[in-house]
């Protein structure tokens, strides 16, 4: 399949893990699913590739931390969940990857350090130095100094700049959905995977909704 051999043959890989998998029904870190997701990365880096993080799970982390159970938080109290949950994500990709000799740095980016060029080329040279350090860099969004108007707007958007600022060859979006489906498979019995898109149309574009679990987009 030519997905796969694009994760064989890339040299630099961007990994985009969304709050759903990160984070388990209990609103606590799914160590399972992480410690299973490190034992892959660690193969990836035995063949010498290279891979960069983007995790969400701040909000959705920091939400349990700081007993913020109603569904809509404000803006505040968004980012005081996230400063809450951010450490709490690191900690459990710590405790995922290090067993298997890789060890993490946290790197939290806002639009400008990819939209302004003084910030870019700082934001580059550190993440080229971790990564010729050996290190994986955990990124998401400094969502706690952040507002809706200069956010990236998901960690998807962020996942694309990132793969731009190391020059990634791949860039894979793991969710709780398995692909795209031409409705929501979770509503919709009829909902039908979609394999392969190779042009982008409005029909496609169509079949995009929102974030739908309690964990999705870090907020709820
Ligand atoms: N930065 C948010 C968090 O860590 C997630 C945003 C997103 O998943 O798009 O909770």
């Amino acid at each position: 399949m030519a997905a796969v051999s694009g994760l064989a043959s890339a040299r630099r890989v961007v990994v985009k893990i969304g709050s759903a998998l990160v984070v388990g029904p209990d609103g606590a870190p799914d160590s399972a699913w992480l410690s299973d997701f490190a034992a892959d990365l660690a193969r990836l880096r035995a063949r010498g590739q290279q891979v960069l993080v983007v995790s969400s799970g701040a909000v959705a982390l920091g939400r349990r931390r700081l007993g913020l159970n109603r569904k809509a938080l404000t803006l505040p109290e968004k980012q005081a969940a996230a400063a809450a949950g951010q450490s709490a994500l690191m900690h459990a990709w710590e405790a995922a990857l290090e067993p298997h000799g890789l060890p993490v740095a946290q790197v939290l980016l806002t639009r400008d350090d990819t939209e302004i060029r003084r910030r870019w080329l700082n934001a580059r040279a550190t993440l080229e130095t971790l990564l010729d350090l050996g290190v994986v860099p955990v990124v998401n969004e400094n969502d706690t100094v952040v507002t809706e108007e200069i956010r990236y707007g998901d960690n998807d958007r962020l996942a694309a700049r990132a793969g731009q600022l190391i020059g990634a060859d791949l860039l894979v979006l793991l969710s709780d959905v398995d692909g795209l489906y031409t409705a929501d498979p979770r509503s919709d019995p009829s909902a039908a995977h979609v394999p392969l898109v190779t042009d982008l149309d409005a029909g496609i574009e169509a079949m995009a909704g929102g974030a739908n679990t309690a964990a999705g987009v870090g907020t709820g």
